[in-house]
Formats: structure tokens, sequence, C-alpha cells
């Protein structure tokens, strides 16, 4: 569920019509519906109302000061993977004991500044983790709230980049070995064991694996507590995927979702963490790119845009499939022709389409790449020394530009030239 829809035969973001923005703030641009941002974090809240749940946007998914205050606002905790990110939700005032702290690689001084914060907890990933987490709050003087991540070896049935559950990935601790980490851990300085983590992937659509996960998830659990290790809280990750393809079955609603959590843990009587990123941010946004030229080539069309694989790397990394709408309504009624659309970078995997049947756009015709609000923005590069494109958030007949285009002066003044090439 979004909130783009045709108005008055221009595709509008809530009340704002695209090709009047796309005229003011100059394409490609990302823009995103704070409407639908809402909407889908309310969804979940309702969802889980009876599990206890704090709800932790993922800000790897979309991490503009603007997405995160307007979820902030909502009472949204924050999951963060880096201290680039955990000063980004504390820049927006989202109370540091809203906020969790996951990765395999956190280093000794993100550590010491997420201990000052006073966060609500550490995902720890490893033994060595555990170790050096023990040995930097020790120092500090401070108990450091943990879960440690364990990877239950599930099968997320999702695409290879973004499953993370199995033996072979370098997330969590092997399940079989998960116990007696616990069992450490208890012994260890500085160390205050506050829960369990799993997160076994992203853009999920079946829920099986995730009872899979959860069913052992809640085994682990009750064996902790048999040991005398008295845990607060549950995290269960993210990874609830999203329609991006408007004629593929519909993913897991979150009732749904909340159902398969309430079947393996509700009786457990745990707080319930839980991590979405793509869920709440992925189809909030759009990226709006006009047509170049258009190319005819000696096997098929392509549609040169304005935006390429640096803005949005999702198809070419992951093969995703991005649904594509004109924003002038009008071109839905003619006849599609089936095409590729590409941007200007010098890549063959520079692509936002392939082989897509598609309305005969023009030159200067604009087009919405749709469901582009997480892991869009945030992947983006300058490659090719294109400059990152400006980012718009909505919020009923008004916009604001959340984020301006660097101008080429700014891109080229990151460099420095050394001494002897004065
Ligand atoms: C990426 C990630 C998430 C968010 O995943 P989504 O699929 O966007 O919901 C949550 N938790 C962890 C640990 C992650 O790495």
């Amino acid at each position: 569920m979004h909130h783009f829809s045709y108005k008055a035969g221009v595709l509008h973001a809530e009340d704002v019509d695209l090709s009047s923005l796309a005229a003011s703030v100059g394409t490609p641009f990302y823009c995103y519906s704070s409407a639908t941002l809402e909407h889908h974090y309310r969804v979940l809240s309702e969802a889980f109302r009876d599990l206890n749940a704090l709800i932790c946007f993922a800000v790897k998914a979309n991490s503009n000061q603007a997405v995160l205050a307007t979820l902030g606002a909502q009472g949204a905790g924050m999951d963060v993977v880096s201290e680039g990110e955990l000063r980004r939700a504390r820049a927006v005032g989202v109370p540091a004991n809203k906020i969790i702290f996951a990765g395999v690689g956190k280093t000794r001084e993100e550590m010491a500044y997420a201990l000052g914060e006073g966060i609500l907890g550490f995902n720890v990933e490893s033994e060595p983790e555990l170790l050096a987490l023990s040995s930097v709050a020790s120092e500090l003087g401070k108990a450091a709230p943990i879960a440690i991540r364990v990877n239950p070896d599930v099968d997320a049935k999702t695409h290879a980049k973004i499953s993370t559950g199995k033996s072979e990935n370098k997330f969590g601790v092997p399940y079989v070995d998960a116990r007696a980490l616990y069992q450490k851990a208890r012994e260890l300085p500085g160390i205050d064991i506050a829960g369990i983590h799993m997160h076994i992937g992203s853009q999920i659509t079946d829920l099986s694996p995730m009872r899979s996960a959860f069913t052992l998830l809640a085994d682990l659990a009750k064996d902790l507590m048999s040991d005398g290790i008295a845990l607060r809280h549950l995290d269960l990750g993210g990874g609830l995927g999203i329609p991006y393809d408007a004629t593929a079955p519909m993913p897991p609603s979150p009732e749904d979702y909340a159902g398969v959590v309430r079947d393996c843990l509700g009786d457990l009587g745990l707080k319930v963490v839980l991590e979405p990123g793509r869920m709440i941010a992925g189809n909030a946004g759009i990226l709006v790119t006009r047509v170049i030229h258009v190319k005819e080539g000696a096997d098929k069309t392509f549609l040169i845009v304005d935006a390429a694989m640096n803005d949005l790397i999702r198809p070419t990394l992951y093969e995703a499939h991005h649904d594509i709408w004109p924003v002038a309504q009008e071109l839905r009624s003619m006849p599609p022709v089936v095409q590729d659309v590409v941007g200007p970078v010098c890549e063959t995997g520079d692509y936002l389409a392939l082989d897509r049947s598609l309305p005969p756009f023009s030159e200067g015709g604009l087009m919405a790449v749709m469901s582009a609000g997480a892991y869009g923005s945030v992947m983006a590069s300058t490659y090719n020394s294109r400059l990152l494109i400006t980012e718009v958030m909505v919020h009923g007949e008004e916009f604001a530009v959340i984020r301006p285009r660097p101008t080429y002066e700014d891109l080229i003044a990151q460099d420095r030239l050394p001494k002897w090439l004065g």
C-alpha cells in the first residue's frame, strides 16, 4: 500500500503533482511519501500490539534524517549497523534506549561510543566480538546489554545476496554453539544478557522459514531460562518482503507475520523487538527519472534515462524487479513495447529494467521507478562522477527537499592534490 496514484491524468505523490515537482527540483530525484512511511509503521505496530513489541526501523534501508525523524515521531526505535547510523538516529532525537546495534564488525571505538550513549542493546555476532565488548565495557565501568545473534541455518528462500540465516553466511553464531556461548557470556565482566537475536534474510515472501527460525528461537529461549539466564527480549530481525511487482503474488501481511510470532513465541511472555527496513520504507519511495534519448538498437529499443545504476543499484545487484509507471497517465492506454530502461553509466550492468513491456515513452518523458524507498538512495554512489541525486519528501500538498543535490564543485572539492602536484 502506498500514496502514489494518478490524479487528473498525472502521477502524484500524495497531493503533489510529480510533473510539476520534476520541473521544480530537476530530475532524477527520489521522492518519499511521509503518509506511506507512517502508514506502514502503524500497520505493523497494530499487528503486534498484543505482543509487547518495539519496532526498530532498520536505518540501513533509508537513513535520510527526514525519514528517521518521521518514524521517530511515530515512536519507532532504530536498528543501526554503524556508528554513523547511530549518530543519525540520535541526531533526530531517537532515545538511546530504543536503539539496537547490529553488525559483524563493530570496532572497539564504535562499542565505546554506543555504550556512552546507553543503547538498548548490542546484537553480538561472534565470540571475539563478545570478548571485545566485555573488555571495552569493563574499561568504561559499564555493563553492555547484549543479545547473541543466532544463525539457525534456515533457508529464507530469498535472493542469495540477501539471505543471512544459512550456516555458510557470515552472520551470527551457529545455533548448536549458542547455549554454551550464553554460559560464557554470563561469566564475563561488563556483559548484561538481555535477549536473543535472529535475522534470516530480507525480502522474505514465504513465512515458513520464519516459522522454522522462531521455533528454534523459542527452544533456545526455554533452554537458557532453564539454565537460569533471565531474558528480557527476543529480537526477531526484519525481512518481511514487499510487493515489487504488481502482477506477482502478494507477500504475507503484517497480521500473518504477527500470527507466526504469536504461535511460536507468544507464550514466553518476553518483549519482542522487530527490525523492519524494507517493509516500512520500500513502497514509500520512488525514483523519478526522465528519458534522455530513445535509442533504436539492432534488436531492441533502449530508453536511456537520466538515472542509472549508481542511483539505484538493486536491479543489477539483486536482479530486482521495480515496476515502472509513466508520470503521464495517458501513456498507459497506448500499446506497450518491449524495451530496456538503461542509464548513462558505462557498464552493461547499468539498467533499471530489461526486456520490459512499457508504454512508448518519448524523449523528455518522465517515469517513476516504483518501490525504491529502501536500499535505493542509501546504496547510491558517484560512479562516473555523477552527482548524488536530490531527495524529496511529500506531506499532503507540501513537499520539501530533504537532501539537495551537491554541485560539481562540491564533488571535485572532496579530493586534494598532494604537495608534489602543487
Ligand atoms: C538488513 C537488516 C534488517 C532489515 O531487513 P529488511 O529486510 O529491510 O526488513 C534487520 N536486521 C538486520 C540485522 C539486518 O541486517
